[in-house]
């Protein structure tokens, strides 16, 4: 590789939050890219979450093939409710660890702990979390003494600082040992929180374009996309949206006859309260088409699909689905049981993700493309094959553009 490559996925990056951020002027890097003819829009996989979009994106294929349909499943061999998060559940390789296999160094930095087993896995290079950066050793993560490299403490869990600790990190990164791909993956706190123009996610997206315009001025190609989208999912009062799937499935079928999984379910849910627009029900075949319908009839339901059909559309592993998916419209989040959601932490308008609504995300570089004009469909996993194979190189970029020089 000529020049170094840098993928930036920005959790719950909405495309309005780039084009709002850079028409208040807040962010002048990103609105030189947006102009530059070389912003795309994609469409992310549904479910529309964070764990399955990643290992999209380093894998380069739909959950279909790589296995992670979320962060959460229900799994029938072992008649256990469990998390998604480690690496046994994989079944691809990822691009990263072939690179890193075949001689070219590799880092990657992610902001929360959940995703570094499963992006790291198989991978012979730098891979560690802004989470759990104090504790990062040669041994498990390729790199030690990461606070002190980094120049910032490690920021809490629920912050917009955990991201900015990835791409500080990054810029050191690059500045001290030059990887020939890296892979910086942030958290959507701030995008659950604040909508697209807001104060609170321009001054966010300024943060990142000082970075970005950082690591373009060391002379990386960057690639950007987001794992999925967002949107507020509320009522006019400001209330959650929500349709709570085991509540009405006890009602119409008794107790326990169908058990509802939400793969949005993960350890870090204050800010979304374990509410996503996407749930999928595990029930008796006789009661399939019944419920099917009835729930396809309520006000707030985008579609019910059977798992053939589900899986078939939205490319995902039917033995890690149930019999039906849901998923629910653009406003609305689906639950289990209103007691078994804590919304005590919600300090905020409920935001979230995991439908088709949230499925449209940017991808963007900071080098002019070639030979994807014909694609009818670009994917947020396409995003290293454009990188490798279709762009232009630097100089021919810059007089094509007029982008100011280094
Ligand atoms: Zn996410």
């Amino acid at each position: 590789m000529a020049e170094p490559l840098v993928v930036v996925c920005v959790d719950g990056c909405e495309p309005e939050y780039l084009e709002r951020a850079a028409a208040a002027g807040c962010t002048p890097y990103l609105a030189s890219l947006l102009r530059a003819g070389t912003a795309f829009t994609g469409e992310c996989v549904v479910p529309s979450f964070t764990n399955p979009n990643n290992l999209s994106i380093v894998t380069g294929v739909p959950p279909a093939v790589h296995g992670i349909c979320g962060n959460y499943f229900y799994d029938r061999e072992a008649d256990a409710e469990v998390m998604m998060n480690d690496p046994r559940y994989l079944r691809a390789g990822s691009v990263l660890a072939a690179f890193a296999a075949a001689g070219a160094r590799v880092a990657v930095v992610t902001a929360k702990d959940k995703l570094r087993r499963l992006l790291g896995h198989g991978l012979k290079g730098i891979c560690f979390s802004a989470e759990k950066a104090a504790e990062a050793t040669q041994a498990e993560n390729g790199i030690d003494h990461v606070v002190a490299r980094v120049g910032m403490p490690v920021p809490s869990v629920y912050s917009a600082a955990l991201s900015e600790f990835v791409f500080a990190a990054g810029v050191k990164l690059m500045e001290s040992q030059r990887p020939d791909l890296m892979y910086l993956s942030t958290t959507d706190y701030i995008q659950h929180k604040f909508a697209p123009g807001s104060d609170g996610a321009n001054v966010f997206y300024a943060m990142m374009d000082r970075y970005l315009a950082r690591l373009d001025a060391l002379g990386a190609v960057l690639a950007l996309t987001a794992d999925h989208g967002m949107n507020a999912k509320t009522r006019a009062d400001g209330s959650p949206n929500v349709i709570y799937l085991q509540d009405l499935l006890d009602g119409w079928l008794g107790a326990g006859r169908a058990r509802v999984i939400l793969p949005i379910t993960d350890p870090y849910v204050v800010h979304h309260g374990a509410l996503g627009s996407f749930a999928t029900i595990y029930l008796a075949a006789a009661e399939r088409d019944a419920v099917r319908a009835r729930l396809a009839a309520l006000d707030g339901i985008d579609v019910v699909l059977p798992n053939a059909e589900a899986c078939v559309r939205f490319e995902l592993p039917p033995d890690r689905m149930g019999d039906l998916i849901v998923v629910s419209g653009t406003h609305v989040v689906l639950g289990t049981s209103a007691a078994r959601h804590d919304l005590s932490g919600l300090d905020a308008p409920l935001r979230s993700h995991g439908g088709v609504s949230e499925q449209r995300v940017p991808l963007l570089f900071n080098r002019g493309t070639a030979g994807i004009s014909g694609r009818a469909r670009l994917r947020n996993f396409d995003i290293l094959d454009v990188a490798l194979n279709h762009l232009e190189s630097d100089a021919a970029h810059r007089s094509a553009t007029g982008v100011a020089g280094r």
